[in-house]
């Protein structure tokens, strides 16, 4: 397979597609078929059975999806991926195939809004117990874990507050109990952080933020074995969810997967230089960047992370009134839920992507009412740092 053994940025390139199988063409075709002819009746049951490769109909495989989903698969160090319509799609048809009423789930206490909420107000419902630890102390999981937990689901770094959790640590402990270990990577995406290396089963994907990177997409990501894929994708996505990725989301995913090494490397570079003016501005609380000196969880930053990504929590002085008059007063930065796009975004957590806490489970998971989100973007850093101090009340005419 072309590009096989190289470095990442080769890989992103090229793994999955062989021009010379495509007319010589650069980019994979774009197969825009809900289905696929067979060669005779027979040859169409053998392939229904699973007795013979191919594609048949796009709920269930897709040649374009293909050459995305056995990249991804790559550089996440996996034997196979699997494209969904969303993130929420990846999660959901992923848990769906894993377990059944009377299973248990442990998760950490601070995720991405929505899948907080699936997992606490949906899966209850069907007779799935979700037990909630904070898992920053790999022991808290130790102290729960039992024979009914069927999966281990967590973000490192988490969405909205950039907890870590220590991936081997916790994969170590659940495997000790036959449990899956899922991990939310769309925070570092496979260029910092790839968690199959570190213990992981399952990674999921938004690849609607950085792997997409430029705001135009709503796509989920699986990659894990080729067992459990196939699983996630004949239970979770063929029956359970349906939710299908589009053949034209995977190509403008190829496009974007093929700059991620390079527009990690410049969303890290700005976010850490941002962090830096931020920490230091005396209307800033707390800012909380995992490439910090005095990041609370520093050490476990530096095993398990090659760069610090593009994401910085922040809480400013006046709570939430003085969180949310300061977005107000920016110019550049917009104010839009999501992140990993080239322009930088800023949202409040309480109010927007986190409402699906109530305040009580905000204040006891780690999500201030004061906080707000920077996905830092890929504008000039001096633009970005000039558009913050604006805001925060001292123009500071920042050289970078
Ligand atoms: C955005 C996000 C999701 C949900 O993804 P969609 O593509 O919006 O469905 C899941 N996890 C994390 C960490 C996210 O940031």
């Amino acid at each position: 397979m072309n590009g096989t053994g190289k470095g990442f940025s080769t890989r992103a390139i090229h793994i999955g597609h062989d021009p010379r199988e495509s007319q010589g063409a650069l980019n994979p075709p774009i197969y825009m078929s809900s289905t696929f002819t067979f060669d005779s009746a027979e040859a169409g049951g053998a392939m229904f059975s699973g007795e013979q490769p191919g594609h048949f109909y796009s709920r269930i495989s897709n040649p374009t999806l293909d050459v995305l989903e056995t990249r991804i698969a790559d550089l996440e160090g996996a034997e196979a991926g699997l494209g969904t319509a969303s993130g929420m799609g990846a999660i959901t048809s992923t848990l769906w195939s894993l377990v059944q009423a009377g299973d248990e789930v442990i998760i950490d206490k601070t995720l991405y809004g929505c899948t907080f909420a699936f997992l606490t107000h949906g899966l209850p419902r069907f007779g799935v117990k979700v037990t909630l630890v904070d898992m920053t102390n790999p022991l808290n999981l130790a102290q729960v874990i039992g024979a009914q937990t069927k999966v281990v689901y967590f973000e490192t770094p988490a969405n909205p507050n950039n907890r870590l959790i220590d991936i081997a640590a916790v994969s170590e402990i659940a495997h000790k109990h036959g449990a899956k270990v899922v991990v939310d990577n769309t925070y570092a995406t496979p260029v910092i952080t790839r968690p199959i290396e570190h213990g992981a089963d399952i990674v999921v994907h938004s690849a609607t933020k950085f792997l997409s990177g430029h705001g135009d997409v709503i796509a989920g990501l699986v990659v894990g074995s080729a067992e459990e894929i196939a699983n996630i994708r004949l239970v979770g996505v063929k029956d359970m969810t349906g939710a299908v990725m589009s053949p034209l989301t995977a190509m403008l995913l190829l496009r974007g997967i093929k700059t991620l090494d390079l527009r990690m490397a410049r969303h890290c570079e700005t976010a850490a230089k941002v962090a830096d003016a931020l920490q230091s501005h005396p209307a800033v609380l707390k800012v909380s960047y995992p490439g910090l000196a005095g990041f609370d969880q520093r050490a476990l930053a530096e095993r398990q992370m090659s760069k610090f990504g593009g994401m910085i929590p922040f809480e400013v002085v006046g709570g939430k009134p003085g969180g949310i008059a300061m977005m107000n007063r920016l110019n550049l930065i917009q104010r839009a839920v999501s992140l990993g796009d080239a322009e930088s975004l800023i949202q409040h957590p309480a109010s927007m992507t986190h409402s699906t806490y109530s305040p009580e489970e905000r204040a006891a998971h780690g999500i201030g009412e004061g906080l707000v989100r920077l996905s830092v973007g890929l504008e000039d850093a001096g633009d970005i740092i000039d558009d913050l101090m604006e805001a925060l009340g001292q123009h500071n005419s920042y050289a970078a």
